[in-house]
């Protein structure tokens, strides 16, 4: 239980905000992009720097109080409750290097802020589909860019952390310090403790061709079934993705997309626009499409290509890995999320790996997936009515497509799995017991139990 005198010296040793339920500011700083798991604790800091994050770990530790961490939202699936979170978004820094082509960023950074520093000079981080995610959350998780085929994991792209443990100790990793600890933090989230910065490297873009064509609902199958041909024949430079779009009748939605059922292609070409626009002319020519947005493209406006969404929202998402997306996998996919089914989801997605996706760590990590073929993913809106119904369905759709799933999960797309056995299914079977022994170390009063903790932790 924490009292006010808890809290009083608390804010005696941090210079940012602390708050408590129902005081001014508290539901702001804890709410953020995902409206589904909006924070429950007991008291909350906005932390402005390190300082702030070793002197809130050691009260955390001296009170036993358990501790999470946001910076924007993007991966809040299950509301904490009780505890303490430390809120990063004040954490701002942002250092380029362009001799040396690489960025060091605070916590609270997000991939826009990345991107506005570094593009000017043609060069990029490996952001993912939407440039609102923070990056490190984002990259500690694995990292999932929307160049992925082009230029691998963002994980793979760290050079350099420092992290605070639950024991309040400042750690600075890197390929030469605590290589066990840097190479888990490769893929491995928020288990080892709170990243206050991330140094990673930059990419040269040479040109950039990007965007997305619409087809009728009702053309799923010819769609699907020529994606699944098309897409894993492309070269490294092609990136794609293809979803089932449920899409809601409001202002925000474009016409003529607004409460349609549509395919969605995505592509983005890191290179030549000319061969990007070469590569894509197959799928021109599959159905009637609705609407083309295909054309070079200055990556700045890179969140165009998936369209996610910008404002705050309830969002449900899962997925897995699938080691084929043929014939036999797209028949399974329609047979329950196609056209004339009731499917809750807002997006079903198959995003295409292969090329640097499959390319080897530098270091033993505990990324998830370079194997796979497909990256399946589910998006659905809990709002009324379909909230109710959504569990049920993506159950129904991850069983129908089960006999093209290896077994693993994304832990940057995962929802919020319950026990243990699942949530293990985030990480290769050897990456998940060297976590859970470096967590057990790192952690033994378990403060860090929130979110996609692995161990027996959970609340
Ligand atoms: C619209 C949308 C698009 C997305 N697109 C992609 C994509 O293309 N590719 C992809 O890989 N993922 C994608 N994601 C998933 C996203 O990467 C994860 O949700 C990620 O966890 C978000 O990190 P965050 O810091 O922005 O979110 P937060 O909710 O603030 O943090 C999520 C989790 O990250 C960890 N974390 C955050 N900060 C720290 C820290 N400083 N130290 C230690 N751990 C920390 C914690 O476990 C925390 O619970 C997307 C999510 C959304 C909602």
């Amino acid at each position: 239980m924490i009292s006010a005198a808890d809290v009083d010296e608390l804010t005696g040793r941090v210079r940012g905000p602390v708050l408590v339920p129902d005081t001014e500011g508290f539901a702001q700083e804890v709410t953020g992009f995902n409206l589904a798991g909006v924070a429950r604790p007991n008291v909350v800091v906005g932390a402005t720097g390190t300082e702030d994050v070793v002197a809130a770990m050691g009260w955390a530790g001296a009170h036993r109080c358990p501790v999470g961490v946001q910076a924007t939202g993007h991966g809040a699936d299950q509301a904490m409750e009780g505890g303490l979170l430390i809120t990063t978004s004040r954490m701002q820094d942002l250092d380029v290097d362009l001799v040396h082509r690489t960025a060091r960023v605070g916590a609270g950074v997000r991939w826009r802020n990345v991107l506005e520093a570094t593009l000017p000079h043609g060069l990029i981080g490996l952001n993912g589909s939407s440039t609102d995610v923070g990056v490190v959350g984002y990259t500690l998780g694995g990292g999932l860019p929307i160049l992925g085929r082009t230029f691998g994991w963002a994980a793979d792209r760290i050079l350099a952390a420092e992290l605070v443990t639950p024991d309040g100790a400042v750690h600075r990793l890197d390929a030469d310090h605590d290589p066990e600890l840097f190479g888990l933090l490769r893929g491995g989230t928020g288990n080892l403790g709170i990243v206050t910065s991330l140094a990673f490297e930059l990419v040269p873009l040479d040109g950039f061709y990007g965007g997305g064509i619409f087809y009728p609902g009702a053309d799923a199958h010819q769609v699907l079934t020529a994606f699944s041909s098309w897409a894993p024949a492309l070269p490294p430079q092609a990136n794609t993705s293809v979803a089932l779009l449920r899409l809601p009748d409001l202002p925000m939605v474009p016409d003529p997309l607004r409460g349609q059922f549509v395919v969605h292609l995505r592509f983005a070409w890191a290179g030549d626009p000319d061969q990007g626009a070469q590569a894509l002319a197959p799928m021109r020519e599959v159905s009637h499409p609705v609407l083309d947005t295909a054309a070079p493209m200055d990556y700045g406006e890179v969140d165009r290509i998936d369209m996610d969404p910008t404002e705050p929202v309830p969002l449900f998402h899962t997925g897995g890995f699938l080691a084929d997306f043929g014939t036999d996998a797209v028949q399974d996919l329609l047979a329950v999320a196609g056209p004339g089914q009731d499917f809750p989801a807002v997006a079903v997605e198959v995003v295409q790996m292969g090329a640097a996706f499959s390319h080897p760590g530098q270091v033993p990590d505990a990324v998830h997936g370079r194997g796979a073929d497909c990256f399946l993913g589910v998006v659905a809106l809990l709002v009324p009515p379909v909230a109710e119904s959504v569990p049920a369905a993506v159950e129904a759709l991850l069983q129908a497509m089960a006999p093209h799933a290896p077994g693993g999960v994304f832990v940057n797309h995962y929802g919020f799995p319950d026990t243990e056995a699942e949530r293990a299914r985030a990480w290769p079977a050897e990456a998940y017991e060297r976590l859970v022994q470096a967590k057990t170390a790192l952690d033994p009063q378990n403060l860090l139990r929130f979110q996609h903790v692995v161990g027996q932790g959970h609340p």
